[in-house]
């Protein structure tokens, strides 16, 4: 197993109930991710009750509230302790390539022969940055979200946020309030409401069936898998954060950045078609969630009744291009997506945009296994409560895996 983040940690845990030897190699500490790569104000977007894994989960006296980031360290290390992983941390994978046998993982502390691999080393493990940002003036400081911890970090003055999914809205909200004006680039987006008939909408979510739906039933996998993260934010006051509130709070919304040309910033229009879009996604969810609702009589009194949200309002008037160099701008922030680093893997499983090949977390090569990637084998595979039954079916397939081979020794 390579990596002790959440999934590789639940993929260990079954591997463990399958009496299957194992060692996963990290190399940071447990839950590294969490601890190294995200910012000081960042609470997680799912409830503490969505918060499980095999044989685990949330037990406190807060379900409805969000995990700061040191209580999601606290809450997957204990993880770790709880089901006595066999993590060797500090430890890099350099290297993994196909042996007779299997494979030989190559790392900064000893190498290794193993029968198969699983590859729980995370779907965001660079900030994905386009090559624009080449184009940005340099007095103009470019940070991505890996780098950003508070918005004391910035300088004073204007900021150009760059995406507006979970991660450019949360910035987005944090640094207009901390007095500095935000210009959001807004491209394609889901919009959710935090809550929905009186329930979390991941609830919604959950219950209906929708984040469960398997990834050999979706008709365009590849699109569900580039889907960007829900406009959502965990707070302790359950906002909900859309740009209706960004634009309420004095964020300036543009259009999708599409080229910086001289210096000047450079903005689709259409944002009157893009905010209807997402509106009408956003309805469309909750229609399926009221049609579910339906089938649920036991529900009644338990749920308030359908309600439908302000459209997105379009700005009367936006602009379509910003003079960087002008000084208005002092900082961007590239909240522009993330994605894995396979810099290491040298087995030939990549596609020609560097995407692993695989078929729900089974690999091309033979006892190559991967888990924590979008849509992995169902919607919820990159969150936290979606670990456990990706785990239990990769597992099981490797299970079948070594007993096959063992068969052929
Ligand atoms: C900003 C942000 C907010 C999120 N918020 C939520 C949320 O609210 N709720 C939720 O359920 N999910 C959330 N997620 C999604 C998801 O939970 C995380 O992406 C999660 O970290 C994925 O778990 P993982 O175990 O697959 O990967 P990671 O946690 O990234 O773990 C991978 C591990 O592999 C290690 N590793 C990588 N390469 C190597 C190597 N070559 N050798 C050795 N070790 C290696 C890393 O150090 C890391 O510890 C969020 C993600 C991000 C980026």
């Amino acid at each position: 197993m390579i990596g002790a983040g959440h999934t590789g940690l639940a993929a260990s845990r079954c591997l463990t109930g399958r009496g299957i030897d194992h060692v996963v190699l990290e190399r940071g500490e447990v839950a590294n991710s969490w601890k190294r790569e995200r910012w000081d104000s960042l609470r997680l977007l799912t409830p503490n009750w969505q918060s499980r894994l095999p044989g685990y989960r949330y037990e406190g006296p807060h379900p409805d509230s969000f995990m700061t980031m040191p209580e999601v360290i606290e809450f997957i290390s204990g993880y770790a302790a709880a089901i006595a992983a066999p993590v060797r941390p500090h430890t890099t994978v350099t290297s993994v390539r196909t042996a007779d046998d299997g494979f030989d993982v190559v790392s900064d502390n000893g190498d290794f022969r193993a029968r198969t691999v699983v590859l729980a080393t995370g779907a965001c493990n660079v900030p994905s940055i386009p090559a624009l940002q080449q184009a940005v003036p340099a007095p103009v400081m470019c940070v991505s979200p890996f780098e950003y911890r508070h918005p004391g970090q910035l300088p004073p003055g204007g900021v150009l946020v760059v995406g507006a999914s979970a991660t450019g809205v949360q910035l987005a909200h944090e640094i207009q309030q901390s007095g500095r004006p935000v210009t959001l680039a807004v491209g394609e987006h889901v919009r959710l409401p935090r809550t929905y008939r009186g329930r979390d909408v991941l609830w919604w979510m959950e219950k209906s069936g929708v984040w469960n739906q398997r990834y050999d039933e979706i008709d365009d996998l590849t699109r569900a898998r580039r889907l960007p993260s829900p406009q959502l934010v965990g707070t302790p006051e359950r906002i909900t954060l859309d740009l209706n509130t960004l634009a309420a709070a004095g964020v300036t919304l543009v259009g999708r950045l599409a080229a910086i040309r001289n210096g000047r910033a450079l903005f689709s229009g259409g944002l009157r078609n893009l905010f209807a879009l997402a509106d009408l996604k956003m309805d469309r969810l909750l229609d399926t969630f009221d049609a579910w609702a339906a089938t649920e009589p036991r529900l009644n009194g338990d749920i308030a009744p359908p309600e439908r949200f302000e459209p997105t309002r379009v700005p009367a008037t936006s602009r379509i291009d910003l003079d960087l160099a002008s000084g208005e701008i002092r900082s961007v922030i590239w909240a522009t997506g993330f994605r894995p680093d396979y810099s290491w893997l040298d087995v030939p499983v990549l596609d020609r945009k560097g995407q692993l090949r695989h078929d729900g977390g089974v690999v091309e090569a033979p006892g190559l296994y991967a888990i924590g990637l979008p849509v992995l084998r169902r919607r919820k595979s990159t969150f936290i409560h979606g670990a456990g039954d990706d785990a239990r079916e990769i597992v099981e397939h490797l299970a079948g895996y070594l007993g096959a081979t063992s068969c052929r020794r």
